[in-house]
């Protein structure tokens, strides 16, 4: 192992956090530069009408192995920090959806199991998704060429009952990309790493903890306890060369810091931006962004939905819109009447406006669950990000963690990798990034 080296990681979203952590755990001396006031990036906590609030209701797998280990090496406790649920599919039961629910069964018996008990769906709509999983799995989850998800469930013969309500919303959950847009090698490697694999890698973990608290918080005390620094609030504005490492540019009031080696956990556009004059080789594809929209209904803690969470059947030409809903209450005490709906690849709900959007998620409510006190809640936040991810296309040619340049490495969702833009896939650039520097 090298000796201990000076090492900075600009950004400190889960990718820059995972390098971070990873770089102090081999024994460097870490500074992390955040250019807001909290780390946590796109996942990270706000303060709200004196709410802790999430900048939108995140849903991590059992199959985010890089991530889960990371988190409890920073001391999270997952038990505590998460709910852990079976892979479902569960619409509200008056709503014309269904009820897929994995039995906890070792795999592949689990989702057998899921499909013989599911109601809502007929025997075609069965033998399709028995199809589908039996035939991804022979092809080793490999395509030669990268399609569309609408193309992939086309050749899989797959129903459209069960387009509609199981293959559409987990593509839009987990590529945030409509199928028709949508890469199926990406889906694939998704699907691969959850329904493929053993049971627990398929569950479904919500968090209990705000975002923040869930993993960058602790991985600031980790590298804090550990010879290393963050910085909050310090953009960085340049990168310099210098003979055997780096300077470090970022508030002008003060000296630029010295460093044996730099991450760039940044988003690309600032990546790009801060690697202009150095001798690199990446190369950054025109990316095109998703939006994200997360509507928080806050009622009085006495409201409560039947379960944790429910798939909704979204109909933009019925102005329903929402995708999935959480009840925020049953995951932690402090949010006890609170619901989050999310409506991911949201560019057309956003243009309604936040105050038609919310009264159209509410009549939606109300209309799915039948009650009628979803009608009438205290107050309500509507959350945006309108670059929440990159559309996760076919065939995107997304960049290395190298930039040609030894010592100075690129990390972040949008770089090369099996995974679309999530947790996972940042904190495995992170950590890519970080082996780049050993
Ligand atoms: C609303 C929403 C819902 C999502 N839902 C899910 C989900 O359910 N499951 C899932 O797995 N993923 C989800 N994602 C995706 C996931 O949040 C992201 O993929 C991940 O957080 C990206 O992390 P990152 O570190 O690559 O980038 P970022 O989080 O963008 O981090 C980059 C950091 O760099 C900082 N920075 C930028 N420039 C500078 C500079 N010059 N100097 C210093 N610091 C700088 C920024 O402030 C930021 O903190 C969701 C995303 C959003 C927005």
């Amino acid at each position: 192992m090298r000796p201990s080296r000076r090492i900075a990681i600009v950004g400190g979203g889960w990718a820059g956090c995972a390098a971070a952590v990873e770089l102090t755990r081999q024994g460097h001396a870490v500074t992390l530069y955040e250019a807001s006031r909290a780390l946590g990036g796109r996942a990270r906590h706000i303060e709200a009408n004196g709410k802790t609030l999430d900048n939108g209701q995140h849903i991590l797998l059992g199959a985010y192995r890089d991530t889960l280990r990371l988190m409890r090496l920073v001391g999270i406790d997952l038990d505590r920090a998460m709910l852990r649920l079976p892979l479902q599919m569960r619409y509200p039961p008056h709503s014309g959806g269904m009820d897929f629910v994995a039995p906890r069964l070792p795999a592949p018996l689990h989702l057998l199991g899921a499909l013989w008990r599911a109601s809502g769906l007929e025997k075609d709509d069965k033998l399709a998704l028995a199809r589908f999983s039996s035939t991804a799995r022979w092809m080793g989850w490999r395509l030669h060429t990268d399609c569309t998800v609408s193309e992939l469930l086309d050749r899989f013969n797959q129903t459209d009952r069960v387009i509609r309500l199981m293959w559409r919303p987990l593509c839009i959950a987990a590529l945030n990309t409509v199928p028709e847009h949508a890469s199926a090698q990406v889906f694939l490697n998704v699907l691969r790493d959850s329904l493929g694999a053993r049971r627990s890698a398929s569950d479904m973990l919500i968090p209990r903890v705000d975002l923040s608290a869930l993993f960058p918080i602790r991985a600031a005390a980790f590298i804090e306890q550990r010879n290393g620094s963050v910085r909050y609030g310090a953009k960085v504005e340049k990168i310099l060369a210098q003979r055997g490492g780096w300077r470090i540019a970022h508030d002008p009031q003060s000296e630029p810091e010295s460093f044996d080696a730099v991450v760039i956990a940044t988003s690309p556009w600032q990546a790009a931006r801060l690697l202009e004059g150095l001798q690199h080789t990446v190369q950054f594809p025109a990316f095109t962004y998703e939006p994200i929209t997360t509507c928080y209904l806050q009622y009085g803690s006495e409201l409560t939905l039947a379960q944790p969470l429910f798939a909704l059947a979204d109909d933009a030409d019925a102005n329903e819109w929402g995708q999935f809903v959480f009840d925020r209450g049953q995951l932690n005490a402090g949010d006890a009447g609170m619901l989050a709906v999310v409506v991911s690849a949201s560019h057309a709900a956003i243009s309604l406006g936040n105050e038609t959007l919310t009264q159209a998620i509410i009549a939606q409510l109300v209309r799915v669950f039948q009650m009628p006190a979803l009608a009438s809640p205290q107050w309500t936040r509507v959350i945006s990000e309108k670059r929440a991810t990159f559309s996760c296309t076919p065939s995107l040619l997304r960049p290395d963690n190298e930039t040609g340049i030894d010592g100075l490495a690129i990390a972040g969702d949008y770089t090369s990798g099996d995974y679309p833009a999530t947790l996972e896939g940042a904190v495995r650039s992170g950590l890519n990034a970080a082996r780049l520097l050993r």
